[in-house]
């Protein structure tokens, strides 16, 4: 039971922080649903967390993200949505960034629709869309990894996805900035509370808001003596 409970408290802080849920932790199915997803990073005497940075509406945005990467010596893990131009726009960078492990990518989808919405068959064209697009830019292939869009799922999503070979789905324990408006005090505070051993941080590249205050957080990295992984380091 402990382990749901730990389940449950995630899902309500990822809810809590922009995720969406079609099951709500009251219903049965719940918990049987929420343990085939993964919430947060296993134990480990290395202190690390995971950076994930989903979307990717501003191109600049994710330059700023591989270029304080390889600054400060960090690891992201983008939840690409193919649909936007910033992946081609930035080829080179994230192909040398994928080069030397510093950044991985995983399946947000082509057109960040809400799957939960969508038949099987559509769910399967919009995640294949963008595993297809990956790899033909950087002959990079994306699975088992994946975020459904706005992170909802239910046990559809989740095997047509597998059946497709995305049998990871990434979700997250707290999120440092939305895609919508926040502010400065917001996102010190995000990091404060979400930034931690094990933890799984969802971010945003769909303006520069984070990354024109890359230094907030890292100040809490730096602090709390942290350090990045990529997902594909951690479960192989
Ligand atoms: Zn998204």
């Amino acid at each position: 039971m402990a382990g749901v409970e730990v389940q449950r408290r995630s899902f309500l802080a990822g809810a809590v922080t922009g995720a969406l849920s079609l099951l709500l932790p009251g219903d049965p199915s719940f918990a049987a649903t929420a343990s085939k997803v993964i919430w947060n990073l296993p134990t480990s005497k290395v202190q690390r967390f995971a950076w994930t940075v989903d979307d990717g509406v501003s191109s600049r945005a994710v330059t700023e993200y591989l270029k304080f990467a390889e600054q400060e010596n960090l690891k992201f893990t983008f939840f690409v949505t193919s649909c936007y131009e910033t992946w081609h726009q930035n080829k080179a960078k994230i192909q040398a960034g994928l080069q030397s492990g510093r950044i991985q990518l995983g399946n947000h989808s082509h057109t960040h629709k809400n799957w939960a919405h969508l038949t099987d068959k559509l769910i399967r064209q919009d995640l294949m869309g963008c595993h297809n697009r990956m790899l033909d830019l950087f002959g990079y292939d994306m699975r088992p990894y994946f975020r459904p869009p706005y992170g909802l799922f239910n046990d559809q999503v989740l095997s047509v996805a597998a059946a497709e070979g995305y049998s990871k789905p990434i979700m997250w324990n707290g999120s440092l900035a939305d895609s919508g408006s926040t502010n400065e005090a917001a996102l010190r505070r995000n990091a404060n509370t979400w930034i931690g051993p094990g933890r799984i941080v969802i971010d945003h590249a769909n303006g520069t808001f984070t990354a024109d205050h890359f230094s907030d957080v890292l100040n809490v990295v730096r602090a709390r003596k942290l350090s990045t992984v990529t997902l594909r380091e951690v479960f192989g």
